[in-house]
């Protein structure tokens, strides 16, 4: 029995006895923009895993409602909602339509997420200001309005011994300087500290608040990474695993991470990389 040092019975981990069973169902999901690559295959696995979710999408609509049929052929419920996170009128206005068509919101995948690359002083405000934006006040103001759901209800023992999740998607680039994206690897810098200072602030709500931090994942945000043999062979130069990841990688962090497997992980990040931060070029070097 889990007992807390004032003698209070904590709810236990809710976790299945067999691997097939559904590990987040009963859970509902929101995923920022999930018509495309990564948050389409988080949002896809959330769904398999028993999860109602929300594919959030900004343009992308046909996309959008093509993950919602999916997510409804593993029998659970989703829908698509237009929105834009960096506009905090619209952020509030789809959290407000996830209560009342879900009840709730268990799990927040903050993963909407662009690119404006330019040399550094070529960089213009307006490249580097969509970047902050959309990468890391868009995050903030979609995880300032999950956690006042989760500390409004806090935890429903038979759904998870946690009052709620948020899983940032951050990159390598929150650890690995990138030349050439320095708003980029500013944002996920950036959302490293906001989501471990999230953590520390709302822990003892039982908010679990962690990041999951890509690598070479293929997905049209840097197809230009891994669409020719020459890029493909380059790229394989930095990933010790030697293979590029795919969006299902992710997917399948996310609902772990998410589960009550996970139930003691609270503001890290998981780096899923096949090895990109181990320093690729000590290998025959240094
Ligand atoms: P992607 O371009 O396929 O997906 C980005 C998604 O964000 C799209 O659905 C897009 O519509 C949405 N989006 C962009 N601006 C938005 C806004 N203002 N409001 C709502 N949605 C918006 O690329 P991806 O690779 O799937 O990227 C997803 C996340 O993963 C991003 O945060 C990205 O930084 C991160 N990431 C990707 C990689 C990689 O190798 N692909 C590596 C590390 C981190």
């Amino acid at each position: 029995m889990n007992i807390s040092p004032e003698g209070e019975q904590l709810p236990n981990v809710v976790m299945p006895t067999c691997p097939e069973q559904k590990i987040l169902r009963g859970q509902k999901a929101l995923v920022t923009g999930s018509n495309s690559g990564i948050g389409k295959a988080v949002a896809l696995a959330l769904g398999e895993a028993g999860a109602d979710v929300v594919v959030n999408y900004r343009s992308g609509e046909e996309q959008a409602h093509g993950v919602v049929e999916e997510i409804r052929n593993f029998g659970a419920q989703a829908y698509a909602h237009q929105a834009d996170v960096s506009h905090e009128d619209q952020i509030q206005a789809m959290f407000q339509r996830m209560f009342q068509e879900f009840g709730t919101v268990d799990i927040l995948i903050n993963n909407a997420g662009l690119q404006r690359d330019a040399p550094f002083e070529e960089m213009t405000l307006g490249e580097w200001n969509q970047v902050i934006t959309v990468n890391l006040t868009g995050q903030f103001l979609c995880a300032r309005e999950a956690v006042r759901e989760f500390k409004r209800r806090g935890v429903v023992k038979e759904v998870s011994c946690s009052a709620g999740k948020i899983i940032c998607i951050s990159s390598v680039h929150e650890l690995i300087p990138w030349a050439g994206h320095v708003n980029y690897a500013a944002s996920k810098g950036g959302v490293m500290l906001m989501m471990k200072s999230i953590a520390q602030e709302v822990a003892p709500y039982r908010i679990r608040v962690n990041s999951i931090a890509p690598g070479a994942i293929r997905t049209p945000i840097n197809t230009a990474a891994w669409s020719t043999p020459e890029a493909y062979n380059d790229l394989m130069k930095l990933v010790p695993y030697k293979r590029i990841g795919e969006p299902e990688d992710i997917g399948r962090a996310a609902v772990w991470l998410a589960s009550d497997y996970a139930d003691y992980v609270n503001g890290t990040s998981l780096f899923v990389d096949g090895g990109m931060t181990l320093y690729p070029g000590f290998t025959e070097g240094g």
